[in-house]
């Protein structure tokens, strides 16, 4: 029989026990260089201007986001991208709990003083599909009291299938609030997904917990595309 491999780099595992990824593939995850957006956290230029708008990503500057900050373990890219998959496309479950804790730690300023982890759902159809929901195990590790405030309430073409122009308008109106948002009114909530790529979903669930009355919306991703030209 063949020694199990890492899911991410399919080297054989010296300690299979430890969970599916190489040691060398966890450490290799690097944090997004500073500086940092302070809206949607990609990596900013660089130093070099000093002014009020360098804080915040073209992007940014051009169409405020309704997530008021986000975060996330690294690029969408290497070893990360190869857990995210393994995680969700191989039904590798137990790589939440190691892949959460990355999450808490890179994203510690984005938890504080958080009231709930709020997952982003997919809709029941694929949920079925898949068996398990990758964005609610994530949820489940960072600490806080999970809320599964929110819901789809249309099935949406699968983002990384659409060019970026269109995604906003896939996701638009796909969630609601569900009856537990009430129970965050006023608060601080962390949407938690696995991966962001134009923050557009994040987006949309923003709007709907606002027009809910929750009073900040941030976000914690294991993964973030970054470096696409936009
Ligand atoms: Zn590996
Ligand atoms: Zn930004």
């Amino acid at each position: 029989m063949l020694a199990p491999s890492c899911a991410a780099c399919e080297t054989p595992l010296d300690h299979p026990t430890r969970g599916p990824v190489c040691e060398a593939c966890w450490r290799s995850i690097l944090p997004l260089t500073p500086p940092l957006c302070d809206g949607c956290g990609v990596p900013l230029p660089s130093w070099r201007v000093i002014s009020v708008d360098v804080s915040r990503c073209a992007r940014c500057r051009r169409a405020r986001s309704r997530v008021d900050r986000a975060r996330a373990v690294g690029a969408y890219e290497g070893a990360l991208r190869s857990i995210v998959h393994a995680l969700k496309y191989d039904g590798r479950r137990s790589l939440a709990i190691p892949l959460a804790a990355m999450m808490r730690q890179r994203g510690r300023d984005v938890l504080n003083g958080a009231a709930a982890a709020v997952p982003v759902p997919l809709h029941a159809s694929r949920r079925r599909a898949r068996g398990f929901d990758q964005a609610a195990d994530l949820a489940r590790h960072l600490g806080l009291p999970v809320s599964r405030a929110l819901r789809r309430v249309r099935a949406t073409a699968v983002q990384a299938s659409l060019p970026a122009a269109r995604r906003h308008a896939n996701v638009r109106d796909a969630f609601a609030v569900t009856r537990a948002a009430r129970d965050l009114f006023g608060a601080a909530v962390v949407l938690v997904d696995d991966v962001c790529t134009t923050g557009a979903t994040l987006d949309a669930c923003a709007r709907a917990l606002k027009e809910a009355g929750i009073a900040e919306v941030r976000a914690l991703t294991a993964a973030r595309v970054v470096g696409r030209p936009r």
